[in-house]
């Protein structure tokens, strides 16, 4: 196997062809292969369960990420905060169509809760999001990454009236 072959080298190599990046704001590492982030514990057995990466291989990059920032990884998602809406998306991470409602601020990517919130809420913009991780933590933020986001943006950031 690949992996069992890799040396000392592989720090490396993986310098050159990373396959996770560190979120430092946050404390999360992004898989770069999935898209989607984890916090402290579920990082190491994405690693190796699901990529078969050995521990020799990716313990040392998480610890340079640990011992570069001076905020350690997550230990929950509930400790992890959420960049504001209308940010510019974070790099690595999945962007989703979904909706945001103007009015009491629901945001989905789903669309039997959109219909059911149709009737209730009437103010539903179509924008981009993103979560930490599709599964595991889906509390989602609007990214700026289409015109429709944009759009909104602008729209917000003249002061208008839209919430
Ligand atoms: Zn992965
Ligand atoms: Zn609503």
């Amino acid at each position: 196997m690949l992996i069992d072959l890799m040396t000392s080298h592989s720090s490396t190599l993986l310098q050159h062809r990373p396959f996770i990046r560190y979120e430092a704001q946050y404390g999360i590492v992004i898989c770069l292969t999935c898209n989607q982030g984890y916090q402290a514990g579920s990082i190491r057995r994405h690693l190796v369960e699901k990529h078969g990466i050995a521990y020799k291989v990716y313990h040392p990059v998480l610890q340079s990420f640990e011992q570069q920032y001076p905020l350690s990884l997550a230990q929950s998602w509930k400790s992890i905060s959420l960049p504001v809406d209308r940010s510019v998306s974070i790099e690595g991470l999945r962007i989703l169509p979904g909706y945001h409602c103007g009015k009491c601020g629901l945001k989905t990517t789903n669309d039997n809760t959109v219909k059911k919130h149709q009737k209730k809420c009437s103010r539903l913009n179509q924008v981009s999001l993103q979560c930490w991780n599709v599964t595991k933590d889906n509390r989602y933020w609007v990214v700026l990454s289409t015109p429709t986001a944009l759009a909104e943006s602008a729209f917000a950031s003249h002061g208008l009236p839209s919430f």
